[in-house]
């Protein structure tokens, strides 16, 4: 019998539409690659953000801050489902400025897009100096001139986020196929049929949610493929007693105790390696923001990349050519990631995408020559 929606990609993305879509009674099959394939929500920072998403795309910023507010009911859920702890919390976070020019162009950025629309108004946010910083913040280096601190944001632990996702859609009867990668996708007219090397499967509706995987599959089926990837380094420290600081996007302490250090933006390709000079940077800087991990030794580095849109924004679309499929690319798969198994579950199921959300289409990238 052919399933109600096949998806192809099981990272965060897919497996939050699988289970938002599960738990609407639909019978769903997810598709998904190997181990060594390119996995943004096995390499990310975890952040559950609000703070200067959605600048050129208000929109954006409002379903960051709704999910953000449904998070922690959605971090909820899923434990009571599957017993595993997402290790959420939301105490508020920071965005660090290393000098006066970073720190005025940051919250000139922020007045501009918080004012930009009426549902904005309700992001709290407020530019704090390093004194002001040192109660969010205890052994703030001196280095640091200040941040932009904001209640609404957020961290978990984006592995066990996953693993949940994971095993509430099994126990919601989803079929996940792991190494199964869709090599052809063919619109029949009653639906459509993928084929991979384990067989060939079929389902009335389909959602790709390949990550960078979309930009060979999403072409033919009417849909933008335009996402490139953008690596990120990050580093892990050893196990440290919990100092209490709220996370920041440079370096964030895990309910485990480690130090999580990142935010670096790379242009290279589908390249996941470490470097050197990277490395050394990141522990500078880490060392700048908190003095006291000068003797703290790193345990782990990785590189991952990025599912870049051309304008950083979410695309959520609906192919116009072939009813019935549908791509969800974005760049912050933790942040919506309650948004997804919610309202964007419920627009595809109500087949509602390019009502809702039109302005999340990938056409936007079209650009229409004029005059
Ligand atoms: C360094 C770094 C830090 C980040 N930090 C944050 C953060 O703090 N907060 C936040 O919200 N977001 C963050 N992100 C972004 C977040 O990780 C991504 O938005 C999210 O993981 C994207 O999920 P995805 O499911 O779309 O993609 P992926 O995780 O890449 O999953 C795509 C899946 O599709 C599969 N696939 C591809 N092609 C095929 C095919 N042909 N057939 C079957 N399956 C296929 C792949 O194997 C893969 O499993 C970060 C990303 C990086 C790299």
């Amino acid at each position: 019998m052919p399933q109600d929606f096949l998806i192809i990609g099981g990272g965060v993305v897919g497996m939050a539409a699988a289970y938002g879509l599960a738990r609407r009674g639909r019978r769903v099959a997810v598709l998904d690659e190997h181990d060594g394939s390119l996995r943004a929500s096995r390499g990310n920072a975890g952040l559950v953000w609000v703070q200067g998403k959605g600048s050129g795309m208000p929109r954006y910023a409002e379903l960051s801050l709704h999910s953000s507010e449904v998070w922690p009911e959605f971090a909820e859920e899923l434990t009571a489902r599957t017993g595993i702890d997402l290790e959420y919390e939301r105490r508020g976070g920071v965005d660090l400025c290393f000098d006066a020019e970073q720190a005025e162009a940051l919250q000139a950025e922020y007045r501009a897009l918080y004012a930009s629309t009426p549902a904005l108004e309700a992001v709290r946010w407020s530019y704090l100096d390093r004194e002001a910083l040192l109660e969010h913040l205890p052994g703030l280096g001196e280095r640091v001139h200040g941040g932009t601190w904001s209640p609404h944001d957020g961290h978990c632990n984006p592995l066990s986020l996953l693993r949940a996702l994971y095993a509430a859609c099994q126990s919601l009867g989803v079929d996940y196929r792991p190494a199964t990668p869709a090599s052809a996708i063919e619109a029949t007219g009653a639906g459509f049929t993928v084929r991979t090397p384990g067989g060939t499967f079929t389902s009335e509706r389909l959602i790709l949610a390949a990550g960078l995987g979309g930009r060979q599959l999403a072409p033919a089926l009417g849909l933008s493929g335009r996402v490139r990837p953008v690596r990120g380094q990050v580093l892990v420290t050893e196990r440290l007693p919990q100092g209490g600081r709220l996370p920041s996007p440079q370096i964030r302490q895990t309910a485990s105790g480690g130090y999580l250090i990142g935010d670096v933006l790379e242009e290279v390709g589908d390249d996941t390696g470490v470097t050197l000079e990277t490395i050394h940077q990141l522990g500078e800087r880490a060392v700048q923001i908190y003095p006291d991990l000068a003797r703290a030794r790193l345990v782990r580095t990785w590189g991952a990349l990025r599912v870049m849109t051309p304008d950083g924004n979410p695309v959520y679309e609906a192919s116009r050519r072939f009813p019935g499929a549908y791509n969800l690319s974005c760049h912050s798969g933790i942040t919506l990631a309650a948004f997804h198994a919610e309202e964007l579950a419920e627009a595809i199921d109500n087949d509602r995408l390019e009502a809702a959300y039109g302005d999340f289409s990938g056409a936007r990238f079209d650009v229409q020559a004029t005059g």
